[in-house]
């Protein structure tokens, strides 16, 4: 018996390493007209490496014990890395900011480790020094908080992936219009990566809610990782989350899962799609 072609399109393309969860969702790759990429973890490896530390207060031992102690928890790439950065006491509280970094309950002391806007309310020169330049090299900035005092600041890079330029160029090519970068990473980081990948539109410091609300209502496919990603994949044509380290809730909300994670195979199931969708009619 033969299969229908949406469905054999399906099977063939779960040989090659993507999951597509549905005919339906088959259907809809064959509809999408742009493309939407998330930075870290999606176009960059997801591995990144701690660069530089200032330490600003106290001394580089305490700060490495409690952003690893902070972060230990964490799912995202930048926590997970910062997580390892030195030994861990024991938590009382954690919690994810979505977006944003993560706050925790360590050793009695209230310690937050993220996104610069984490220091909203707290005035130090030298702190905002030390991130204007970490931002001005390019580097992701995770600040260190200490009950509500300025601990130190860390700069990460990310190395973007190997097929990256190649999988947006094909896209381009395909879908005749620009693929986008979109990102919660300031705007010196988004342009690194973007300029490494063939991107040449990047939108910055965006909120997970903000992603999800430049995809809504387009024919974009939205390519992502973390768990700050659920919104996005969610509220795009088709969302497409690289499996593997991703986290569950983003293999939840996708519809397509890169479970051989190479960013190649998205213009690759573009193309079967849209050979399926002819075969169909
Ligand atoms: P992206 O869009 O690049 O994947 P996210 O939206 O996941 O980034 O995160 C946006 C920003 O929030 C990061 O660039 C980083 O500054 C900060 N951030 C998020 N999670 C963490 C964390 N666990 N530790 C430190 N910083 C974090
Ligand atoms: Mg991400």
């Amino acid at each position: 018996a033969t299969m229908p072609p949406l469905l054999a399109a399906v099977a063939l393309a779960g040989r090659n390493g993507v999951l597509v969860k549905s005919g339906l969702m088959m259907e809809r790759l064959a509809e999408v007209d742009a493309a939407a990429f998330d930075k870290t973890g999606t176009l960059t490896n997801g591995e990144p490496e701690v660069d530089r530390i200032a330490v600003l207060d106290g001394d580089e031992a305490r700060l490495r014990n409690l952003v690893a102690s902070a972060e230990v928890r964490s799912e995202h790439p930048i926590g997970r890395v910062l997580g390892r950065i030195g030994p861990v006491s024991p938590v009382e509280s954690f919690a994810a900011v979505p977006g944003r970094g993560v706050r925790a309950r360590v050793d009695g002391v209230d310690v937050a480790v993220g996104h610069p806007v984490l220091l909203e309310g707290i005035d130090h020169a030298a702190t905002r020094q030390a991130v204007a330049e970490f931002e001005a090299a390019g580097l992701t900035v995770a600040v260190v908080i200490a009950d509500g005092r300025p601990l130190g600041v860390i700069g990460l890079t990310d190395a973007v992936r190997p097929e990256a330029a190649l999988a947006v160029s094909d896209l381009r090519a395909q879908l005749g219009s620009a693929p986008l970068l979109l990102t919660g990473d300031h705007g010196s980081a988004a342009r690194r990566v973007a300029r490494a990948a063939g991107i040449e539109r990047a939108e910055a410091a965006l909120l997970p809610g903000d992603k999800a609300d430049r995809l809504a209502g387009t024919r974009t496919l939205y390519v992502g990782d973390g768990v700050n990603d659920a919104p996005a994949l969610a509220a795009s044509h088709v969302g497409v989350a690289m499996g593997g380290t991703g986290s569950d809730l983003a293999l939840q909300a996708a519809d397509v899962v890169l479970v051989g994670r190479r960013l190649t195979a998205v213009p690759a199931a573009v193309d079967l799609a849209r050979r399926a969708r002819r075969v169909a009619r």
